[in-house]
């Protein structure tokens, strides 16, 4: 059999839909997330600004929320769906807004991701919806929640009003037949977030797989909760289905847990977590006919793992249980080379209103100039699909 290979850095795929102006922008914009003091000082600086409601939500607009966000609406994220579909790239429409703290705000909340759901209905462009627990539920809540530790009345009442929230997400997202992602949180809520995504996937993944948990590979704990979640779907007879991840939230987590004084719940090294991220890909790959998982990562080397693993055991690249997923603006040469050869590939589409989505964009920045070979890597490609373009027109 050939050697399988594929081009991650084909650029004229990668790029294929931005214009010159749109790739010297991108240029301009990880220039500066390659940048720890800019990116340090303009992501706070833009934090304080808008606090203060300083007349730069224009600028931030046009520049790194254009980027990384589809718009401030459902509405206004129709261009980006309708671009990465000419690529045959699903759009994932992620509700970025963070950080609230009332019963009224997470009902809001909860409206608008149903909203997002409703949209997707019927819709291939949108092969899945997205939901944070924390988005619709009050984080003191979860975390007693997640330490089982006993609840008096109220916080009884708000536990009830989280189930209802998510029951209502899910149980909508079932009646149309569309699925969704609950993304992974903090180590220290998310037993409680587990609890929830394991009955609903108990509850609504009886004939197909609609309600996707989040595995956080960098925990250690997690290549284990696996097998027992495939063991207890095989047991009670539903579809497990999951989005593996690295996770988001390293620092916090060694922090908190050097803080309190308990072990880190984190792999000591990257390359622990990498061996474990590859292994979950290969233990859901093995049980395939019983799990649906979804690659969510910007890493080159795990992408190319699992399609050669899928080649080598002639598992067919449109397979409806393995997706490919990135987030918008980031490691297109991931999502549209893969798209192009035929994978399943999705990209979460965040939006919100400028000011609210601030947090994720820090979070993109800070992530981006920790990971600065990521970084370096995006504005190589950059740089030689310029190089090429210039070439090809003489
Ligand atoms: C579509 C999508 C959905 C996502 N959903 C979630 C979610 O629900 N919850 C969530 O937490 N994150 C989520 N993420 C973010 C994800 O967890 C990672 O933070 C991010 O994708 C970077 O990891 P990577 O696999 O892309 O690539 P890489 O750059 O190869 O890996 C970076 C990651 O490796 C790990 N790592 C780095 N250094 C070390 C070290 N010294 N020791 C141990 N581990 C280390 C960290 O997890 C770090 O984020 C999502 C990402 C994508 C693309």
């Amino acid at each position: 059999m050939s050697e399988f290979r594929l081009d991650f850095h084909d650029t004229a795929t990668a790029f294929a839909d931005k214009s010159d102006s749109q790739l010297k922008e991108k240029y301009r914009i990880f220039r500066m997330l390659n940048s720890p003091f800019m990116n340090a000082i303009g992501t706070r600086a833009a934090k304080f600004a808008l606090s203060l409601g300083l007349p730069i939500h224009g600028l931030i607009k046009a520049s790194i929320y254009e980027q990384f966000c589809g718009g401030e609406t459902i509405e206004e994220c129709e261009g980006v769906i309708n671009k990465l579909a000419a690529s045959h790239i699903g759009t994932v429409l992620d509700y970025a807004v963070e950080g609230k703290a009332t019963e009224d705000d997470f009902d809001r909340t909860k409206d608008e991701i149903i909203r997002t759901i409703q949209r997707a209905k019927d819709d291939p462009k949108l092969p899945f919806s997205v939901f944070k627990v924390t988005g619709i539920a009050p984080l003191g809540t979860l975390e007693r929640l997640s330490e089982k530790r006993k609840l008096d009345a109220k916080s009884q009442a708000k536990c009830e009003r989280i189930h209802n929230r998510v029951y209502e997400i899910c149980e909508y997202a079932y009646s149309i037949g569309q699925p969704i992602f609950i993304d992974a949180e903090d180590s220290w809520i998310q037993d409680a977030i587990d609890r929830l995504a394991l009955e609903m996937m108990e509850k609504f993944n009886r004939e197909r797989p609609i309600i996707y948990t989040t595995l956080q590979m960098y925990r250690t704990d997690r290549l284990q909760y696996l097998r027992n979640a495939r063991r207890q779907a095989k047991a009670d007879g539903f579809i497990l289905a999951v989005k593996l991840v690295r996770g988001a939230y390293m620092e916090k987590e060694r922090e908190r847990a050097a803080e309190k004084g308990y072990p880190s719940p984190i792999h000591a090294t990257k390359a622990e977590t990498d061996a474990y991220y590859d292994a979950a890909l290969d233990y859901c790959l093995k049980h395939i006919d019983n799990i649906s998982f979804v690659a969510a990562t910007h890493s080159e080397a795990s992408t190319h793992y699992l399609a050669s693993k899928m080649h080598g055991q002639q598992i067919a690249p449109d397979h409806p249980h393995v997706y490919f997923s990135q987030l918008y603006g980031m490691s297109d040469n991931l999502s549209y080379v893969l798209a192009k050869n035929g994978y399943n590939v999705s990209k979460y589409v965040p939006y919100g209103p400028v000011a609210e989505a601030v947090p994720y964009l820090m979070r993109r920045a800070e992530e981006n100039s920790s990971a600065a070979g990521h970084v370096t890597h995006e504005l190589h490609l950059i740089e030689k699909e310029l190089k090429r373009r210039k070439s090809s027109r003489g």
